[in-house]
Order: structure tokens, then C-alpha cells, then sequence
């Protein structure tokens, strides 16, 4: 363990699973006492567990990020509990129901851009709240490289990723007199839990779309948000910053 973040307060919302898992342990390792927000309970708490056992601090929190009001408890009870609130990692997200576009039910397009465009604002709007009175902050949303280009029968989950790149440049702007840095981050397709509806052999396919030719892993996204978390990026807002093992330089 490092202590580079130590007295830091880090949100990771997804953290219970995949990439926001990987997110949690690795800014614990740099020593941020972490606040692991999921809906599954379990996975939060075993997340939690592990890093406690690995010596870091960390506490699970039971959070739906399609919730305003919920965000904004927990995000008041984590200033409570470590005294501020210092990096936020807005990372809890959804798939998104798979049909082409004149085939998405509105309820399943309300669904996904509930939790993945909706919850990042809530995130963003309470954690600026508690970032400014620490004095400064590093947010970093969770977006994809679909936050750049289409994907076939996934306009949902598009659309919403177009729109946190969006509202990551808007609110860099607005907060950067303010020592807060926000940024996002854009993964190619990721090796996690989220991607277990789709085939085995969907997912070679998948694969084939990345230069490198093979998924990510949660780790590989893990150390660009960590980076991003890190002193050392005082210089980088607005940014997005795709890990794709080249996808988007097709
Ligand atoms: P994951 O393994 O499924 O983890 C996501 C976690 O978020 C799960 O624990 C999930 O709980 C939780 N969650 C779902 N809805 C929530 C809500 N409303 N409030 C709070 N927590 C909620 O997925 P992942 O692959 O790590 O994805 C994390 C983020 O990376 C997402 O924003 C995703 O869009 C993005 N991303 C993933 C990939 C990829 O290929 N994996 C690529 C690009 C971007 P449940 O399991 O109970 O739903």
C-alpha cells in the first residue's frame, strides 16, 4: 500500500463489481479511505472486506445512483463518516436493454439513461457540493469509447454515454476555479460481469473490434482512474481519455 492519497476520500459508485471493484481497490492501495456505493449489497461488502483485510479503509453504502435524494444521503453520510469528500468515481452503470432503435421500448431507454446519465448528475451535483468546501476535488466519470461512436441496438446506452462526456466537459469548466478536476474515462468492452449476457462467441467477436484483439480488463481502466485521482494529474480536466486496446483508432 502506498499512501500517496492518504486523508483522501474516495466514492466509488458500482463498486461492488467489475470495473468500479477494481477502482475501489486500487485507490485504497494509494491509501483513500474508500466508500464503496452499490445496489447489490453483497458485492459492496465483500469489496469492502477485502480491502480492509489488505490493510486500506474503506465502508460499503447502499446506493440506487437513479435516486437524487438517496445520493444525496449517502453522500452526506460519507462526509460524516471520513470528514469530506476528496475523489468521486462516478462508475455505477447498466447495460441497457439490446434492440435496434425503432425497437426500444421507452421504458427501457428511460431504464438506462436513468442510472447511466441521470445518476452521474446526482453524483456530480451533491459530490460538488461536498468538494467545495474540501477546497478541490477530482471527479471522474465512467463513459466508454460508445461515448464517441454508435453501437448497433444499444442507442440508449449510447446516447447516455455521449451525454456524461458532455456533462464531464461542462462541469470542468464551470468548476475548475474551484480546484475541482473533472474528467472521464472511456473503456473499450471490459472483462466483467456486465458483459455476461452476451454470448461466448459474441464476445470473440467483440474482441476482434480492439487492435490488441482480446477485452480489457477491470485492472487496465482501474489504473488510468487512479491516475486521474493522483496529484501528479493537476493539470487535466475536461478530458476524455479512452482505454479501447485501440478501438477507436479504426
Ligand atoms: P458491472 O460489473 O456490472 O458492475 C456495475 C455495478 O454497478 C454492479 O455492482 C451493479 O449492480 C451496480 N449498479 C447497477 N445499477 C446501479 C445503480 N442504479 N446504482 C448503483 N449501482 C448500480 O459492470 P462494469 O462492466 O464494471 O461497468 C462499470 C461501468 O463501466 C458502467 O458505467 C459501464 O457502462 C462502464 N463500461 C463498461 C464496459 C464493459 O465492457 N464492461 C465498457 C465501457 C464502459 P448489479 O450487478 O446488481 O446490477
Amino acid at each position: 500500500m502506498s499512501e500517496v492519497l492518504i486523508n483522501k476520500v474516495a466514492f466509488v459508485t458500482g463498486g461492488g463489481s467489475g470495473i468500479g471493484e477494481a477502482s475501489a481497490k486500487a485507490l485504497a492501495d494509494a491509501g483513500a479511505s474508500v466508500a464503496v456505493a452499490d445496489v447489490d449489497m453483497v458485492g459492496a461488502d465483500r469489496v469492502v472486506e477485502e480491502i480492509l483485510a489488505s490493510g486500506g479503509i474503506a465502508k460499503s453504502y447502499k446506493l440506487d445512483v437513479s435516486d437524487d435524494a438517496a445520493v444525496g444521503t449517502v453522500i452526506a453520510a460519507i462526509s460524516k463518516d471520513f470528514g469530506g469528500l476528496h475523489i468521486a468515481v462516478n462508475n455505477a452503470g447498466i447495460g441497457g436493454e439490446l434492440a435496434a432503435t425503432g425497437d426500444q421500448t421507452p421504458a427501457g431507454w428511460r431504464r438506462v439513461l436513468s442510472v447511466n446519465l441521470d445518476g452521474v448528475f446526482y453524483c456530480m451535483r451533491h459530490e460538488i457540493a461536498e468538494m467545495k468546501k474540501s477546497g478541490n476535488g477530482s471527479i471522474i466519470n465512467m463513459a466508454s469509447i460508445l461515448g464517441a461512436v454508435g453501437f448497433a441496438n444499444s442507442s440508449g446506452y449510447v446516447a447516455a454515454k455521449h451525454g456524461v462526456i458532455g456533462l464531464t466537459q461542462t462541469a470542468a469548466i464551470e468548476y475548475a476555479s474551484d480546484g475541482i478536476r473533472v474528467n472521464a474515462v472511456g473503456p473499450g468492452f471490459i472483462n466483467t460481469p456486465l458483459l455476461a449476457v452476451l454470448p461466448a462467441d459474441a464476445l470473440v467477436g467483440i474482441a476482434a473490434l480492439h487492435p490488441m484483439n482480446r477485452l480489457g480488463t477491470s485492472e487496465e481502466v482501474a489504473a488510468l482512474v487512479l491516475f486521474l485521482a493522483l496529484p501528479e494529474a493537476s493539470f487535466i480536466t475536461g478530458g476524455y481519455y479512452p482505454v479501447d486496446g485501440g478501438y477507436l483508432a479504426r
